[in-house]
């Protein structure tokens, strides 16, 4: 009997002694009691009923009993779904009423209000941050062996929420081939064998953290440096012990920001990469500066892990997401048929990584995903003469304003490379005359005052009237999620009567 991903990312550790995690209190995992870790749990789940095809879902801190439930979820052939800590009561009831797992996992803080969020009937099994709960106590008891259940390929693993930057989570169904194609891609392009330390600052609930990152490290047999969060100081800190980083663009910008990151700090490092969010051509530049790393940026996202990557060897192009990854087809379309090389399009995938379909969503799914199994990605982008991919957007905030496409990217782009302006978001508002006003959140470099009028004034000469914001809104920062992504359809809400 075979658990595909099980057997992958855990089949041959039973008493492999090396660490797989590293606590910033000093506390050692080996891989061996990672294994044992998922094995109690695993008996637990089933003791609680769990069978294999069944949700369950985790709402916890990141912990390395959150890791190892992950991995007994997967060895009992249930179903993963992990959920943001930061979801409300009534958030995580929208996501339990969806996909009606058997089995729910909270902080203990939450399960006094298990009323607010979830059916009388469910089980409930509690873990804190720091690892304690009802979960832990009731496993030390369980046995540690446990045959993982029989998984094949089309299976479901995991079903993981979109981060709902463009409206609703859709919960996305990925099957233990999704996953474990992809991983093996990544151990193969960005070169991780089992010496390999990666610094894990980012959260598990999402794909980046705990697909790109923890499978990864899992399938190659190197250790991670298992972060409660992103702490700049503790990256620091922590940073001389590691060989490779896998962060979010504003990991970097925060980085950049610490006098300590030198090139003597990261010399031991061989890789960092970003994604989850465009890395500033400026942020890729400055890192290189200061730590003679060309940050690696990759593109992917919830229902297709990741698509495309710079080369791990070869030119690595800022501004770019690189090439498609190796078994990925990608093709830019308009109107569902190919656009001439290097026009702006809808960028499409097909592969071994793209999802079985959105959870309960048949029509949304018959909408996004083709019977010949190419997948819409809802990102607009470009491939230049070397086949590098390069994103213009996202579909949905493209703006038309009296006729014209404008892509916010150009525009922000122009704003700024402009005095005392740190980065810019162009969104476009309804507007009486042109449908939609082109406008600009505009946040400041610190200690800066810019001058709105003097912005506008400032791009006459670099992009045509059409494209230009007609107002200008100066802010200390932009709205971002946890993966630093700029919410977007927010500042729409927040500022949707301007031109009424
Ligand atoms: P929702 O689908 O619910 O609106 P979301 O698309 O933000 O939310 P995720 O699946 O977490 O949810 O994010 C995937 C998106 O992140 C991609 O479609 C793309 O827009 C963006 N993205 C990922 N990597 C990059 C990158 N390197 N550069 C630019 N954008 C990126
Ligand atoms: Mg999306």
């Amino acid at each position: 009997m075979t658990n595909i991903l099980f057997d992958a990312l855990m089949g041959s550790r039973q008493g492999d002694m090396r660490a797989a995690l590293i606590c910033p209190d000093g506390r050692r995992i080996s891989h061996d009691a990672l294994f044992r870790m998922s094995g109690r749990l695993a008996s637990l789940l089933k003791e609680t009923g769990l069978r294999p095809g069944d949700r369950i879902a985790v709402q916890v801190g990141k912990s390395v009993e959150a890791l190892a439930l992950y991995l007994a979820a997967v060895r009992v052939g249930a179903v993963f779904l992990p959920l943001n800590p930061a979801y409300t009561p009534a958030e995580v009831g929208y996501f339990i009423g969806d996909a009606e797992p058997s089995l729910v996992v909270c902080d203990p803080d939450r399960a006094g209000r298990r009323d607010d969020f979830m059916p009388s009937g469910t089980a409930l099994l509690t873990l804190a941050g720091d690892g304690s709960g009802s979960l832990t106590d009731q496993a030390a008891t369980q046995p540690e062996d446990h045959t993982p259940a029989a998984r094949k390929g089309s299976d479901l693993a995991a079903i993981l929420y979109t981060s709902g930057t463009t409206g609703r989570s859709k919960g996305a169904m990925l099957s233990h081939d999704n996953l474990l194609s992809n991983a093996q891609v990544l151990v193969d392009e960005w070169r991780f064998d089992a010496d390999d330390v990666l610094l894990h600052a980012l959260p598990i609930f999402h794909t980046h953290g705990l697909f790109v990152a923890s499978n990864v490290v899992l399938l190659s047999g190197g250790a991670m440096i298992w972060l409660p969060k992103f702490d700049p100081d503790q990256v620091i800190a922590q940073l001389p012990r590691a060989t490779t980083m896998m962060g979010v663009p504003t990991f970097y910008t925060r980085l950049l920001d610490q006098p300590g990151l030198t090139r003597d700090l990261v010399a031991g490092m061989r890789l960092f990469t970003s994604g989850s969010a465009p890395l500033l051509a400026d942020t890729h530049r400055d890192f290189e500066e200061r730590t003679g790393h060309r940050i690696l940026e990759r593109y992917g996202m919830t229902e297709t892990n990741m698509n495309s990557s710079n080369p791990y060897e070869g030119e690595r192009r800022a501004g770019t997401v690189g090439l498609p990854l190796p078994g990925v087809e990608l093709r830019i379309t308009e109107g569902g048929k190919p656009v001439t090389q290097g026009e702006i399009g809808m960028i499409e995938v097909r592969g071994p990584n793209v999802f079985r379909g959105y959870w309960r969503m048949p029509e949304k799914t018959a909408e996004e995903l083709s019977e010949d199994g190419w997948f819409t990605t809802g990102d607009l982008g470009q491939v230049d003469g070397d086949g590098y991919l390069t994103i213009v957007g996202r579909g949905k905030d493209l703006i038309i304003s009296g006729g014209y496409n404008i892509y916010p990217k150009e525009v922000e782009e122009a704003i700024d490379q402009l005095p005392g302006v740190l980065e810019s978001a162009v969104i476009g508002l309804p507007h009486p005359d042109l449908g939609e006003g082109v406008v600009a959140i505009v946040a400041r470099h610190r200690g800066a005052d810019p001058d709105p009028q003097a912005i506008i004034a400032g791009l006459a000469e670099r992009l045509a009237r059409f494209k230009q914001p007609r107002h200008v809104v100066i802010v200390d920062e932009l709205p971002r999620n946890a993966m630093g992504k700029v919410q977007k359809a927010a500042l729409r809400q927040d500022h949707a009567g301007l031109f009424d």
